[in-house]
């Protein structure tokens, strides 16, 4: 490539050659990155040919030779006469903006919905396939973390995304995340936007992607501010800012991409960072401005039940909900459609509520009752609010009795709802002791395979 590249830069010294307009200044050529290859000149006969001559030399010598089935020729203000001779010419096919570079579409205009189409699916193809029907909410929380930082990293660092892009992701998540499909047939148990908190502040830590989005712009005006040792920064320096002040500069006459970025100045001084703020900065950090625009989130005591768990992410996922009290029992049921009867599954006496259901329930309380004794806890089970109290309270650091009762609270929630949900769904019934049983196994289970895996987490020194 090397030798490409010094041949082309031959050419800022023939006069025959013309740069393609917005380029000349800074002899633009091409721009390349592997085996993607952009050659950019005026679209004129002469100067085209010479291009094409010079990767010509170029693939003789290297044997590097240009797929004609991946390769087009795009135009932009040149009359179709002269486009004819040049397709003619040259042999390759006419391309339309906007194609694909990387990855990414590229087009002069506002991108919209339809050039994501292939993300969009992507994420549609996975929601939908029989496999991800099993995954439990933890399991699909999991993929859609997967999707978001997916974005985060790749889509979102690159360039801008149109906010209905954004919506649409959200949304599929959202539909994915309560109903394992792609239909909207029941209500969020928990909103969005208390789903994308931090933990510590109750919620999931996903990604706030408009945040994320409005923060990456911010680190492109930044980019510009401090004339980064970039292309594209100093190639809009030359051609747009023209030795005024980043922050006045309108450029009415770019890209939408470019006045978003001019824009973002606003979304600076919406988090109270001025003008003088950005250019003292030395270093940015995406996610520190993204905390920033998303503001404080106070944090909620309960925190170190979900955050500080060991258990599986089902058992604490189920806990979130219980904590929340969304979890759907028949009381909350009842409120949205009809429901034939309001007894509780588990002790066939009261009536099932979020209340009663984890600890005031009989069963439930004599298998609570158990797991305390079986932790050396001197006291019996007390009210849902009591508990998540003590549990608070009495559950902080890392001692092993602080981490075994976490992960107890956590199975002992899930295990019970699951019962709950087999009496009510499936008509099959455990007692008490089976689940006091299966509790402290999986207890045992999951501490034992920590253990295991803490003593398998060395890292081998060089040479090993
Ligand atoms: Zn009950």
């Amino acid at each position: 490539m090397e030798y490409l590249n010094r041949q082309l830069r031959t050419f800022k010294r023939q006069r025959d050659f013309n740069f393609r307009p917005k380029c000349a200044r800074m002899n633009i050529t091409h721009l390349g990155f592997t085996d993607d290859l952009l050659l950019f000149c005026r679209g004129n006969f002469v100067s085209v040919q010479m291009l094409y001559n010079c990767f010509q030399i170029f693939s003789q010598a290297s044997g590097l030779v240009a797929n004609a089935d991946k390769s087009s020729i795009y135009f932009g203000g040149v009359c179709k006469d002269d486009q004819n001779a040049i397709l003619q010419a040259l042999g390759f096919t006419k391309g339309e903006l906007p194609f694909r570079y990387l990855g990414i579409p590229l087009s002069t205009k506002r991108t919209n919905v339809l050039q994501y189409k292939p993300l969009l699916d992507k994420i549609l193809n996975k929601i939908t396939s029989w496999t991800f029907s099993f995954l439990s909410y933890a399991g699909r929380l999991q993929f859609i973390k997967f999707v978001l930082f997916s974005i985060q990293i790749f889509w979102s660092q690159v360039f801008v995304l149109p906010k209905k892009v954004v919506q649409l992701i959200e949304s599929l998540c959202k539909r994915f995340l309560w109903t394992c499909s792609v239909d909207m047939s029941r209500k969020a148990l928990i909103a969005w936007e208390r789903l994308c908190y931090p933990k510590a502040a109750g919620g999931l830590g996903l990604l706030d992607v408009h945040a994320w989005n409005a923060a990456a712009i911010c680190k492109l005006l930044w980019n510009l501010c401090k004339k980064k040792d970039k292309l594209w920064v100093q190639w809009v320096h030359i051609y747009y800012v023209k030795g005024r002040r980043v922050w006045d500069s309108q450029a009415n006459q770019a890209s939408w991409v470019i006045r978003k970025i001019l824009k973002a100045k606003l979304i600076f001084e919406k988090v109270g960072i001025l003008e003088q703020d950005v250019y003292q900065m030395d270093s940015f950090s995406i996610k520190k401005l993204y905390c920033k625009i998303r503001g404080d989130c106070p944090k909620v005591e309960w925190r170190r039940l979900i955050c500080s768990n060991h258990g599986a992410p089902r058992w604490t996922f189920i806990l979130y909900l219980a904590i929340y009290k969304r979890l759907l029992t028949k009381d909350r049921v009842a409120q949205l459609i009809s429901v034939d009867s309001l007894v509780c599954p588990l002790c066939n006496d009261r009536n099932e509520s979020a209340d009663h259901v984890f600890f005031s329930c009989q069963y439930s309380s004599a298998i609570w009752d158990k797991l305390l004794q079986w932790q050396g806890i001197n006291r019996v089970s007390g009210e849902w609010k009591n508990e998540v109290d003590w549990a608070v309270k009495n559950s902080k650091g890392r001692s092993t009795g602080a981490i075994i009762y976490r992960m107890t609270l956590a199975c002992g929630v899930y295990c019970i709802w699951h019962e709950r949900n087999l009496r009510l769904f499936q008509q099959r019934s455990r007692p008490a002791s089976a689940l006091i049983r299966q509790v402290i196994q999986e207890v045992h289970y999951m501490l034992r395979l920590q253990r295991k895996l803490e003593e398998l987490s060395f890292i081998p020194k060089e040479g090993e």
